[in-house]
């Protein structure tokens, strides 16, 4: 692998353009239709993790900041739920042309704040969109049901009302998306939102709610709180009797947290959290189709993505030639400030990930596992890089199997049975992707049935679709964003009985 000279050149600074967008996107916290200062004055700093340049200062809300979000989302509530199912699927589509249309801006302001290569931010781009578009079309589709009661005596009626508000919080590492899953299907369903992303990368969803305010949505439909300190801000919301559902993106003991909080109020909660993908390459496996499999499913994000692939689980016939041809991809990665000219590893979020990377790769060779390429920080930079790594041979034991990496490691395990594959597959408390190859149509379909995961990738790396209904089982949450189930996290159920 190796590094672009674009590391040392860009340090401490950005350039006119990147200077002029992030002057573009708003500083303040958005309530009620107004961009305002936080009570207090309080703010936090925004880093660009490939330098560790401070790069804007916004706002920081408090507690009477957050109850003052939820006041404005409580007030828009019935307006937004007796408008047009049309009218909320028009503002959701004109919000999708004009993203597509400053596609390149967005991209931008999330390698700027996030790290990751413009190609990915710009991948993201078409990905979050998508869920504009897929909700601007469900929201004239909630449909309900109509029929007699079994004694002929009356007509039940079966209808999808809105939840209400709703709590919205975000993770860092796919800043514009993980706002868009969310608050798209709320507005199709007629829910307003409070939303609350990342401390680390809450730009790109202030640029996204003004380009909400510039399509004509109403004023308390969408509030933002950008915070440095989350617990103050969401535990009044979270405790509020008018608020009815919480949704939250991010690592699992937040989310067991945030579920025991939102018992106190009975709230619907959404959860997705955090992964452990298993990656299972057969002995029948096209082996070409399985390391770019891999490349796709390890180092999209640096790694850094819930679905990532956290364990490859090698039948030993292949797991050399597996290994080895991997290895050679990675050599071939670029590792740079994600602006650069072909790179396709960025930085991690922070010098902590790059910590814990490191140390659970020092874990599994101390262990016994083999480092077949990188196992090292790129120290030559103030920005926070861990070199792609590829490990052989990791044994059961160790640590980086239970955890979730988040990195650009690889970890390799071998087996030799299909049971063992699955019980394997199967040994870790998550249950969000995995990833299973082979060219037996049959063993194919026996997986799918056998590992315990909320989304599967056959013979593919890359599974997120708008269409499709994302999310995990065990550990890794409950609910379902996306897809036609998507919607239906935001409305409940209402029956009607008339009698005749
Ligand atoms: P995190 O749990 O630290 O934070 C997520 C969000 O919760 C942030 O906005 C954070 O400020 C907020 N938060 C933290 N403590 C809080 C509290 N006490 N009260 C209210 N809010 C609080 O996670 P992260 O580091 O931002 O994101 C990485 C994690 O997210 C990984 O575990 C990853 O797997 C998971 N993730 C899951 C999905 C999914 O769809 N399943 C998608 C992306 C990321």
């Amino acid at each position: 692998m190796s590094t672009t000279s674009s590391l040392s050149s860009t340090v401490g600074g950005t350039d006119a353009r990147e200077h002029a967008l992030l002057e573009s996107v708003p500083s303040g916290l958005f309530i009620g239709g107004k961009w305002v200062d936080s009570a207090d004055g309080s703010t936090l700093d925004v880093f660009d993790p490939s330098t560790g340049a401070r790069i804007k200062t916004i706002a920081s809300a408090t507690a009477a900041d957050g109850i003052a979000a939820l006041d404005a989302a409580v007030a828009a509530q019935q307006s937004w739920a007796s408008t047009a199912p049309r009218v909320r699927g028009e503002i959701l589509r004109r919000a999708f042309d004009l993203l597509t249309e400053r596609a390149d801006d967005f991209a931008l302001l999330m390698t700027l704040e996030m790290g990751k290569p413009l190609a990915e931010a710009r991948g993201e781009v078409t990905y979050g969109g998508e869920f504009l578009r897929w909700f601007s079309e469900e929201a004239v589709r909630v449909a309900g049901r109509y029929g007699q009661n079994p004694e002929g005596t009356g007509t039940m009626v079966v209808s999808q009302r809105p939840v209400g508000p709703c709590f919205l919080i975000t993770p860092w590492n796919f800043p514009l998306a993980m706002a868009t899953r969310k608050i798209a299907p709320a507005l199709a369903a007629g829910c307003t939102v409070v939303i609350k992303p990342a401390a680390l990368t809450p730009l790109t969803t202030l640029a996204f709610v003004a380009l909400l305010e510039e399509v004509g949505l109403p004023a308390g439909v969408v509030n933002v709180l950008t915070t440095s300190n989350s617990a103050a801000v969401s535990d009044p919301i979270i405790a509020d009797s008018r608020l009815r559902k919480l949704s939250f993106t991010g690592s699992t003991p937040v989310g067991v947290a945030l579920m025991k909080q939102a018992a106190d109020n009975v709230l619907r909660t959404s959860m997705e959290l955090g992964g452990n993908a298993p990656f299972v390459v057969f002995g029948d496996a096209d082996l070409d189709k399985a390391v770019d499999g891999a490349v796709a499913a390890k180092f999209r994000n640096t790694g850094q993505a819930c679905t990532a692939a956290n364990r490859f689980i090698v039948h030993s016939s292949v797991a050399g030639a597996f290994a080895s041809r991997l290895s050679e991809r990675v050599g071939a990665m670029i590792v740079g400030r994600g602006t650069g000219e072909g790179v396709n590893i960025g930085p991690l979020i922070n010098d902590k990930a790059v910590d814990k990377a490191d140390s659970l790769v020092l874990d599994a060779i101390s262990r016994g596992a083999r480092l077949v390429i990188g196992g090292s920080r790129v120290d030559d930079t103030s920005g926070s890089f861990y070199e792609p790594t590829v490990l052989t041979g990791v044994t059961r034991d160790s640590e980086i199997l239970r955890e979730e990496i988040f990195g650009p490691v690889v970890t390799i395990v071998e087996f030799d049975s299909e049971d063992e594959a699955v019980e394997l597959a199967n040994g870790t408390e998550y249950g969000l992707a995995a990833y299973v190859f082979t060219q037996d149509l049959a063993r194919g379909q026996r997986m799918i049935d056998r590992v315990d995961t909320g989304m599967m990738g056959l013979n593919v790396g890359i599974i997120s679709n708008a269409a499709a209904p994302f999310g995990g089982v065990k550990q890794s949450g409950l609910g379902r964003e996306g897809g036609l189930e998507g919607i239906h996290e935001y409305l409940s159920t209402k029956y009607t009985l008339i009698p005749r």
